[in-house]
Parts: structure tokens; C-alpha cells; sequence
């Protein structure tokens, strides 16, 4: 039976964990070659055997993607052992929460070089050979699409930079779908709610424990739900552009998943949050 990616190649960053993981081994499981793109080398070596073992076919691809030598030199790899390149996933990224008074600037840093300068640096190498792929393929399209977020939807206290960030990326491929829908390369932005994965591992202590006890009264979504809704975009008919999926857990009420905020001042000698900068929508 022929799968729907077949003859096709994927590239994956994040591939290491979460979300990106598993997307990988989707994108395998209808038939895609996939690049496997993230720093950790070890854990891509799992992945890449793990999707062997289910009769699929990975390239490992080690690679830090807020370098742009790095970003094109593993593009320009998938490229020459595979063929060819007909999607692009950007999931790397990083959420450092916290509000901003007490956030060091490294933090902030980081998460403009990972999710905003990590996904140029893929996507400016990739595009060239996204638009060859959707003019000689058999299925005459090729796909990009980034991981957003729904705080790349509404703006939250604590969050502001992850924020800007995930707005970002939403802007950016807004104008790239304009640009290059006449090439019939589709680009998409997908955007999860709360999803069980490393992401928090990375935050201070006191902001994980907060964001801890935000979420722990939620079922979360699976990494395995996200690879769902992007191999839902990339296995449409070329006439079909499925150009955003937002994807919440089923009990979450709020839009971005942010800590609570410290109380701002004390009223009649009790201390007090601004309701407008409660974390919970
Ligand atoms: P994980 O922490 O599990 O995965 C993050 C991935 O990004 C890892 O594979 C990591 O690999 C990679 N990465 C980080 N920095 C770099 C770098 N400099 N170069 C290359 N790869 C890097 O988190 P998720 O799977 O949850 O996150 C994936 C995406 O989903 C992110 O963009 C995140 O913002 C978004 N998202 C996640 C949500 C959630 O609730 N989990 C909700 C909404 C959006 P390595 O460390 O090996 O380099």
C-alpha cells in the first residue's frame, strides 16, 4: 500500500524530545525519510533506531540551530544523503518563564536565538529546496510549518518574551504563506496548549512549581497529539492549505500557559494581585 509521505524527505528539529520527537516518527510512519535535527546526538541515535525498528528511515543530524552555519550545514546534509527536501518542521524551542523584573537577560537571550533566530536559520536553508520539491514532486507541493503556541495567539504576564517570540513566528510565516503559495509550498503554524514534555524542565525552580501547580489539575495533551495535527496539514492534497491548527488540552481554560504572577501591592493590609495580570484566562 502506498503511504501518503512516501518518496518523500522531512526535516525535524527538536527531534530530540517532546513534540518533535514524536512528530518525527509520525511524518516515518506515513512513509517520509526523516532528518532528525536537534544538539543531543544520543538521544536522535534512539530515535533514529526506534524508527528503523518500525521499518522507517532516519538521519541523524546533529546540530545547534541558533547557529546559522549549523542550520544550513544539516539542511544542506538532509539534502545531499537524502535527495531532497519536501517538509520542514520547526519544533525547537525553549520557554523560559518568569516575570520580567526578575528574569536574567541570558534567559530572554536564549529564547530569541532558539525559537526566532533557530527558526530562520532552518527555514532560510530549507526554503530553496522546499519550492524545488513542490515543482518536481509527484505530490507537486512541499510543506513548512513551525510550532507556535497559543502564546503566539494572546500575550500573558510572566511571559512576554516567550510571547514576542511565538507572535513572531506566526507573523513570519503569515507573510511567508503569501509569498510562496504560488510555489505551492504550504506554510502552517501549529499552536498546543499544555503538552507533556521537557519543555518546563528548563525553568527556575520557583517558576516550575508554579507553572506545576497551574496545570496539574488538567490532563495534559500528548506529544503524539501535536504530531497528529501536523501530519494532518502535510498529508492534504495540494488543493487543500491547512494554514493553522490550535490545539488545547480539553480542560484548559487558558490560552498561554504562564505562572502565576507574584501580588503587586497590599489593600487594607492584605496582599493583592492585579486581577488584570491573574495568569489563568
Ligand atoms: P522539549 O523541551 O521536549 O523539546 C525541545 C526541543 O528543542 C528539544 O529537542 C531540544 O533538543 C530542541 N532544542 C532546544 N534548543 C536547541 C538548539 N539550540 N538547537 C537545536 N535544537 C534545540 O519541548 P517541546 O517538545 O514541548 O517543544 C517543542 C516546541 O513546542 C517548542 O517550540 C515549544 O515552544 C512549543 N510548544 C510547547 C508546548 C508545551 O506545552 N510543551 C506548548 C506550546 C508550544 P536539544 O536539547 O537536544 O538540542
Amino acid at each position: 500500500m502506498t503511504m501518503p509521505l512516501q518518496d518523500t524527505v522531512a526535516l525535524v528539529t527538536g527531534a530530540s524530545s517532546g513534540i518533535g520527537a514524536a512528530t518525527a516518527r509520525r511524518l516515518a510512519a506515513e512513509g517520509a525519510t526523516v532528518a532528525l535535527v536537534a544538539r543531543r546526538r544520543d538521544r536522535l541515535k534512539e530515535l533514529a533506531k526506534a524508527i528503523g525498528q518500525d521499518s522507517g528511515q532516519a538521519l541523524v543530524l546533529a546540530a545547534d540551530v541558533t547557529s546559522a552555519e549549523e542550520a544550513s550545514a544539516a539542511v544542506e546534509a538532509a539534502v545531499a544523503e537524502l535527495g531532497r527536501l519536501d517538509t520542514l518542521v520547526n519544533s525547537a524551542g525553549v520557554m523560559l518563564l518568569g516575570p520580567a523584573l526578575d528574569t536574567p537577560i541570558a534567559e530572554w537571550e536564549q529564547m530569541v536565538d532558539v525559537n526566532v533566530r533557530g527558526v530562520l536559520n532552518v527555514t532560510h536553508a530549507a526554503l530553496p529546496h522546499l519550492v524545488r520539491a513542490a515543482e518536481d514532486s509527484p505530490r507537486r507541493v512541499a510543506d513548512l510549518v513551525t510550532i507556535s503556541s497559543t502564546a503566539g495567539r494572546v500575550a500573558r504576564p510572566a511571559s512576554s518574551v516567550y510571547n514576542l517570540t511565538k507572535f513572531g513566528v506566526t507573523a513570519f510565516s503569515e507573510a511567508l504563506r503569501q509569498e510562496l503559495l504560488a510555489k505551492r509550498v504550504r506554510v502552517s503554524v501549529v499552536e498546543p496548549g499544555t503538552v507533556d514534555t521537557e519543555l518546563t524542565t528548563h525553568l527556575r525552580e520557583e517558576i516550575r512549581a508554579a507553572a506545576q501547580r497551574q496545570t496539574e489539575s488538567i490532563q495534559p495533551l500528548r506529544p503524539e497529539d501535536i504530531a497528529d495535527a501536523v501530519a494532518w496539514i502535510v498529508t492534504r492534497d495540494r488543493r487543500v492549505a491547512v494554514n493553522e491548527i490550535l490545539v488545547r488540552a480539553s480542560e484548559q481554560t487558558w490560552l498561554a500557559t504562564v505562572p502565576p504572577t507574584p501580588p503587586v501591592g497590599r489593600r487594607r493590609g492584605k496582599r493583592y494581585r492585579d486581577p488584570s495580570t491573574s495568569a489563568i484566562g
